[in-house]
């Protein structure tokens, strides 16, 4: 299998396992919106950050452990949002067929199940 063929599969896995977890047709507005709400979530962390640092320094509070739990929980969200632009990523490279359903890549010239011609 080349290189092109990977990434189709992947985007296609990509793409199918986005529309399996949220029951519904992926959206990427939706997605788009998520991705909004948890950088604004790093953000207030990005201050909370601060702030104990902040007191760290100026009240020399040992804030060692509520700083590295604080880091995790951006890390995390982080490849969160990694993860949806992943998603984002592999529903633009998705044509769905307009005779059948099916769901095939963007550059398809036809339908890979009914064999309609795409585009
Ligand atoms: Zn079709």
């Amino acid at each position: 299998m080349g290189f092109f063929e990977d990434t189709a599969v992947k985007a296609k896995d990509v793409f199918d396992s986005a529309v399996k977890k949220t029951g519904e047709a992926f959206s990427v507005q939706k997605t788009k919106l998520n991705i909004a709400g948890i950088t604004s979530q790093i953000s207030k962390e990005y201050e909370t950050l601060g702030r104990l640092y902040h007191d760290s320094v100026k009240n020399k509070a040992d804030n060692a452990v509520t700083i590295n739990a604080v880091i995790g929980e951006i890390e995390e969200k982080q490849a969160q949002i990694a993860k949806l632009e992943e998603e984002i990523a592999a529903a633009k490279n998705m044509a769905v067929c307009p005779a059948c359903g099916a769901k095939n890549l963007n550059d398809a010239q036809f339908c890979s199940k009914c064999g309609k011609k795409l585009g």
